[in-house]
């Protein structure tokens, strides 16, 4: 448990079992409901379904939601706050169907409405959010057809709040909606001045890509005056950034947009809503730090944090408490999916086990090495032997530059050189000072283990942004762990691996793993990739979407499960045709290779047969490593 820190990103749904295996639990107040990650596994091989796979607990993604909405009611009943709590699920998150549908549907007791930023994401959301109590807010940049899809919600009679980023935005809405005879309700979305943090700490300031400054809310204001559009205005909006790791934003950006809240109170504008937009963020390293990939609160916190400081400034302003909107997104939807690969090779420095023993005529520098191997037991210094041992390692890349030895002797000096590096690493094991020269022992001589998935698909942040996904092996951790690794990815891509771990609560370029069984597969889970992950990715190389399974728990068994859906992943015939490619065409021309080599006589018919039927079965198949068969 230390090693892998679980319990600290676990957010109390993961946990090491008695047997080694990670268990899932889809209830933390019921933590003995819980299904084991290896009877899922089982069942999915048994299903004869491609690994990697995503795997996707509606159970965890229920309830986030709940525990978002309880938490609201909770503080808001205790702080006799008199607004109520109005949260939207920004669809941009993970737009997959089911988990918006998932979403929607426990959201249902609390008026849980749904955001949008496009277009198409509107389209969805107008056919998705049906409650006409649950909020419909509408943010990014939109032209005059996304105004009429609101207009159309209008009509529908939801409760689509258009945010305006830029004040051209309000124009062409007023516009529209008076062109149709349809009243819109509009939201602002206020540029901030508070300092954010984090990643996208872009997002507040003056150089922010969206929103209005204080000048242009105030025009905005008395642009809707001057058309008799005045109780139109319901809504106030921020955005100070995703994964907000310091609590001390938040408080602060509450504050500020209260107090533009409560100014526009007093200028008349009967606003009904503060909306503190996305940013609550998820302890990817466990650490509760302020680190990128953490936060140092917890969600009782940040909630407290945003009805207690809405309340004090509404007090001192007398002015009514408004409704609280959030359109957190990260942290209700990362837990509740995770990716399965399975390790399909190991990528070792001192892989190749060769014969080492010089001959007669070798060069000096192979029979020195040889010799210090032979004896290293009898060495006081070690660190001598290291220094020694390099040097004499770079001496013989270059000579072997210059042609004075031969391919086969640097070879066997290459062993060599690994052999006494591990004797090396076993001795500074056990003393307490390791000198810096000789740290990065451990990650020269770790190894890359090779997964079957792509990390620009299957976890981008972590390429891109270098974002912390736990990593764990899914079974086997009731005995430590035998060896350190890095990961590596299936693509033809350098930048396909990954090689930044929280290991006993340090970062660590390694990740302590097992040795890959004989006789079964090493599966490894990367978790929190319910959020962003899940549909970023691109198709490098290729390798399109993951198969999926949804897992649901039985009420009436503890330890049992279900697979209530199977989403098929990406065929090599789908991925091939979004690049414009026709794979039909394609069987076609290869067939008709195959027939010419036939006709020739340089192939059976019979086995030309079997290279046609292969090729097809091959352009309907999975794009992944085929490891089941
Ligand atoms: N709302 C807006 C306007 C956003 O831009 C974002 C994402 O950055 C979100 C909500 C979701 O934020 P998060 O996933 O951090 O909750």
């Amino acid at each position: 448990e230390r090693v892998y820190g679980v319990s600290s990103w676990g957010g109390g749904y993961f946990k090491i079992g008695d047997n080694g295996h990670i268990h899932v639990i889809p209830e933390p107040s019921t933590p003995d409901v819980k299904i084991d990650f290896k009877a899922v596994i089982d069942e999915i091989r048994q299903e004869g379904i491609e690994f990697p796979v995503v795997i996707r607990f509606h159970d965890v993604l229920r309830a986030q939601v709940v525990n978002i909405n309880e938490t609201f009611r909770k503080v808001i009943d205790s702080a006799n706050y008199q607004g109520v709590y109005r949260g939207v699920y920004p669809i941009k998150v993970n737009q997959m169907r089911e988990v918006v549908e998932e979403i929607v549907d426990a959201g249902a007791p609390y008026d849980f409405g749904l955001e949008a930023g496009s277009k198409p994401e509107l389209l969805a959301v107008l056919a998705y959010n049906t409650n006409p109590e649950a909020l419909t807010i509408l943010n990014g940049y939109k032209d005059e057809e996304f105004m009429r899809l609101a207009l159309l919600g209008r009509r529908l009679g939801r409760k689509v709040v258009v945010v305006i980023e830029k004040f051209s935005e309000l124009v062409s809405l007023v516009d529209l909606s008076k062109r149709l005879g349809i009243e819109p309700i509009v939201g602002l979305r206020a540029k901030m001045q508070v300092k954010s943090m984090g990643r996208w700490q872009g997002s507040s300031g003056s150089r922010a890509k969206f929103g209005l400054t204080i000048a242009e809310i105030i025009k905005a204001a008395r642009y809707l005056e001057s058309h008799d559009m005045h109780d139109a205005l319901k809504l106030l909006h921020f955005h100070i950034g995703s994964q907000l790791p310091d609590i001390r934003a938040i408080k602060d950006a509450v504050n500020e947009s209260a107090m533009i809240y409560a100014e526009l109170i007093h200028m008349g504008f009967a606003l009904e809503y503060v909306d503190v937009g996305g940013g609550l963020g998820i302890d990817y390293d466990g650490s509760k730090s302020t680190n990128d990939s953490s936060r140092n609160y917890t969600l009782d916190e940040y909630v407290a944090d945003v009805v207690y400081g809405l309340r004090e400034v509404c007090d001192l302003e007398n002015v009514p408490h408004p409704n609280i909107v959030t359109e957190s997104g990260r942290a209700i939807t990362a837990h509740h999916s995770c990716v399965i690969t399975e390790v399909v090779g190991e990528i070792a420095p001192d892989g190749a086990e060769i014969d080492t023993t010089p001959k007669d005529d070798d060069h000096t520098l192979l029979k020195n090495l040889y010799e210090l191997h032979q004896c290293i037991e009898q060495q006081q210094n070690y660190q001598e032997v290291y220094n020694d041992a390099t040097q004499w390692k770079e001496q013989a890349s270059e000579a072997f530059k210059l042609r004075v030895i031969s391919l086969e002797e640097l070879g066997k000096i290459e062993t060599l050189y690994w052999q006494i590096m591990r004797k090396v690493q076993a001795y500074y094991r056990l003393v307490d000072f390791v000198p810096a020269e000789l740290q990065s022992l451990d990650f020269s001589l770790s190894s890359q283990y090779l997964c079957n998935f792509s990390i620009f698909q299957s976890a981008v942040d972590s390429w891109a942004i270098d974002q912390i996904l736990p990593v764990v092996p899914l079974t086997g951790m009731d005995k430590p762990p035998t060896k350190d690794c890095s990961l590596v990815d299936i693509t033809c891509d350098s930048d396909g691996k990954i090689d930044k771990f929280i290991v006993d609560h340090e970062m660590s370029d390694v990740l302590p793993m097992y040795d890959i069984p004989k006789d079964e597969p090493l599966y490894l889970g990367m978790f929190l990739t319910g959020a962003y992950q899940d549909v970023m990715g691109d198709m490098h190389n290729l390798f399109g979407r993951l198969n999926e399974v949804h897992i649901f728990s039985y009420d009436d068994d503890p330890e049992d499960f279900y697979i209530e859906e199977v989403v098929k992943g990406s065929n090599v015939d789908k991925v091939l045709s979004v690049m414009q490619y026709h794979p039909d065409a394609m069987a076609r021309d290869v067939k008709k290779l195959i027939d010419r080599q036939v006709a020739e006589g340089n192939i059976k018919p019979r086995e030309g047969v079997k290279w046609t039927d292969f090729y097809e079965q091959c352009l309907s198949g999975y794009t992944y490593l085929s490891t089941n068969k």
